[in-house]
């Protein structure tokens, strides 16, 4: 992936939850969540943290609003039928099978872009989540 589509999909998903902001309640279920995966899958987060931040938000913002934790990189035309069909329910299908994740949440090593850490504090996260809001 280039650097720019990787700051494209970051200023795309801070504008789209600009609205509002996430619970308390699922941003905490969704860092535990991304933790527990990456060190289960041999995954790191990326090196820029924000990153990180951004995708637990807009996962736990779509648990929120829809009840499961949609894929947050994605546009959709109908977020309900999306959830319903489950493909893009994180982890996702090209997660499961392959170890691809587009939003730049759970990195394989030889990712260029992927950083040491299979781990994030809540604050960083509430830092982030705060700048959005
Ligand atoms: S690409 Fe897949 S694994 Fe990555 S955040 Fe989206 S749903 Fe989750």
């Amino acid at each position: 992936m280039q650097k720019t589509s990787l700051f494209q999909s970051f200023n795309f998903m801070q504008s789209a939850n600009n609205d509002k902001l996430s619970s308390d309640h699922n941003l905490e279920a969704m860092w535990h969540f991304s933790q527990t995966y990456a060190k289960r899958t041999g995954t790191y987060f990326c090196a820029e943290p924000s990153v990180t931040a951004v995708v637990i938000e807009g996962l736990a913002k779509h648990k929120d609003d829809l009840g499961s934790p949609l894929c947050p990189c994605r546009h959709y035309e109908d977020k309900k039928a999306e959830v319903h069909a489950t493909f893009w329910n994180c982890p996702c299908v090209p997660m499961r099978e392959r170890k691809e994740c587009h939003c730049m949440l759970f990195l394989t090593p030889d990712n260029e872009f992927a950083g040491e850490k299979q781990e994030i504090t809540l604050e960083e996260i509430k830092a982030v989540r705060e700048s959005m809001g």
